[in-house]
């Protein structure tokens, strides 16, 4: 998708922090970090928000699932975590669906 940060960011036109990546998800740091380990889990492919997706992305949202969870077992100290994702123009900034893995101590309550 043209004009799309978080595409340029797969296709490496833009850098980013890469923490982990598989044949479908990339996750990399976030550019300015709300919490100690404010991670984002995005699909390669350009999906808007959660409104968009189909029960043919069953999986690839299965996998997001299941990423988050690694992501906790890597944590150096405790497993525990939140994961937003911010859908719809009045809270998202970019328009490609993306979870924010956040953790470390001092998580603000929600
Ligand atoms: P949201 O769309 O859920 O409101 O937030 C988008 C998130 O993307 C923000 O936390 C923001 O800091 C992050 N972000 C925006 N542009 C970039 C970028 O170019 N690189 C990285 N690594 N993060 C970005
Ligand atoms: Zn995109």
């Amino acid at each position: 998708m043209q004009n799309c940060i978080f595409c340029k960011i797969v296709a490496h036109e833009v850098p980013s922090l890469i923490v982990a990546e598989t044949d479908q998800i990339l996750v990399f740091k976030d550019i300015s970090p709300k919490v100690a380990i404010h991670d984002l889990i995005i699909p390669k492919k350009h999906i808007q928000d959660i409104q968009s997706l189909t029960a043919q992305d069953s999986a690839l949202m299965g996998e997001i699932i299941l990423m988050a969870q690694q992501l906790a077992r890597d944590l150096p100290g405790s497993q525990s975590f939140r994961l937003v994702s911010n859908n719809g123009p009045a809270v998202q900034l970019v328009s490609h669906l993306h979870f924010h893995f956040l953790a470390g101590k001092n998580l603000p309550d929600f």
